[in-house]
């Protein structure tokens, strides 16, 4: 009864129109009760009720899950959901490339596609229609205002020029919608970013951990510095070392962040003292496998069924990130996680997403290497440092660089905005090494 009530108002906050000042009294209220203990479990029995619900609803309308699931989705209720899903398929991010036999509603129906950004070849798009566009807006809004309540003026540094991704632009959205400022400037280069910021002095900043690194090593070097109320980040883990240089330097406590546009964006929260990523678990019912297998673990593969979406619910979706489930002290009645890296061999360099055997087979095929290419992955003051290391007498350094830009142009900018530092190294002696690549990564975890 209780979690019906709750499902009621979840579902009325998180309606498209909720003014700013709205959302700030909602922030005050939810601070309180959800550290409270009237909260604790609330939560999950509303997820079931909506878990019943996305089910159903996938298993009617989208073609792929009436041929995957249509049987099993049929009779779940909120009692038998958790034993049901437990039995369903997986669904994998490249069964999401034929993105359109996801839709469930018509495609004259969306109101926003977002693509991913990193992988090689066609981008995996994701549609949302705008009425589940502006609920993930509040949401995101709202958490925002529950870890700060003051003046918002927020430095959107996140380098990604153009293109459909869905991290400006939700962030725009969303600092919007709580009655912020938002200044996306998204340049590569932190110099720039460093000139928006003496121009409109926010008082906070949402980037991503390499990004804030080359833009708080320019902050040194041309001698500026703010004191920030708040630093959101997200796109690659955070390790402690940088998140203390971003605290001592700035002034602020540092927020992690996790999210993809697969699961409609950011879809964690963390107050302040949090040392653990909460799950929205209003949005998200959240899995963890043992790594390639199916029985559920401490430590494992990352699962997510989308609980609210119209366009796209995804069912089991295995997003490629690893993870363990985490405890934090500090009341909220959300599970948390620890992000633990990628489940495949995609890398973060410099927050760039790039698929190490992609890197390798673009450079092995130049002429005058031997085939063999070795990646060492460092991080050297904050900053990720790649020494890309090919065996071959005659190879040219430069047609090595084209040969990487071309298999990931967003690689070029991160390089040009110091987020990574490439070293390539040519006549080494690789013989010894088994497989045409391999990859040493030694950055704090
Ligand atoms: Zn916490």
């Amino acid at each position: 009864m209780r979690a019906k009530a709750l499902d009621v108002l979840a579902s009325s906050i998180e309606g498209p129109l909720v003014s700013p000042r709205r959302l700030a009294q909602l922030a005050n209220g939810i601070r309180g009760w959800l550290r409270s203990q009237r909260a604790a479990g609330l939560p999950q029995e509303v997820q079931r009720a909506r878990l019943a619900r996305t089910l159903d609803y996938a298993a009617r309308r989208s073609p792929f899950y009436r041929e995957a699931l249509a049987a099993q989705a049929a009779r779940v209720d909120e009692r038998t959901v958790l034993a049901a899903l437990a039995e369903m398929p997986f669904t994998y991010p490249a069964d999401v490339r034929e993105w359109r036999r996801f839709l469930c509603v018509p495609e004259a129906q969306l109101g926003a596609v977002h693509t991913t950004s990193g992988t090689a070849g066609t981008p995996k798009v994701i549609g949302f229609t705008r009425r589940e566009l502006q609920r993930l807006v509040t949401l995101w809004a709202l958490g925002m205002r529950i870890g700060h309540d003051g003046p918002m003026r927020v430095l959107i540094a996140l380098p990604t020029t153009h293109g459909l991704w869905i991290g400006t632009a939700s962030a725009t959205r969303a600092v919007e919608r709580a009655g912020g400022l938002p200044l996306p400037v998204g340049t590569p280069q932190p110099s720039e970013a460093l000139a928006w910021m003496r121009r409109f002095e926010p008082n906070m900043i949402v980037s991503s951990p390499s990004y804030l690194s080359a833009l708080t090593r320019q902050a040194q070097e041309e001698g500026y510095r703010a004191r920030l109320d708040g630093l959101t980040l997200g796109g690659e883990p955070l390790d402690d070392e940088r998140k203390q240089r971003f605290s001592a330097y700035w002034g602020s406590s540092v927020q992690e962040s996790y999210g993809a546009t697969e699961i409609g964006g950011p879809q964690t929260i963390a107050l302040p003292d949090c040392r653990a990523l909460h799950l929205n678990e209003f949005h998200l019912y959240t899995e963890i496998v043992e790594p390639g297998g199916t029985t559920p673990a401490e430590e494992g593969d990352l699962v997510f069924t989308t609980l609210t979406r119209e366009a796209m619910p995804l069912v089991r979706y295995r997003i490629g990130d690893r993870a363990r489930w985490d405890a934090c002290d500090c009341g909220l009645p959300l599970r948390s996680i620890k992000l633990l890296g990628r489940s495949d061999d995609m890398l973060t360099l410099g927050g760039a997403h790039v698929e190490a055997q992609v890197l390798a087979d673009a450079v092995a095929g130049l002429p005058g290497t031997a085939g063999r290419v070795a990646l060492r992955i460092e991080r050297e003051g904050g900053i990720d440092h790649l020494t890309l290391r090919v065996e071959g007498d005659d190879v040219d350094e430069g047609a090595v660089r084209d040969a990487l830009w071309g298999a990931y142009p967003r690689l070029r900018d991160t390089v040009d905005g110091a987020q990574l530092r490439l070293t390539i190294e040519t006549g080494v002696d690789l013989s010894r090494q088994v497989k045409g690549f391999s990859v040493r990564d030694t950055r704090p975890g």
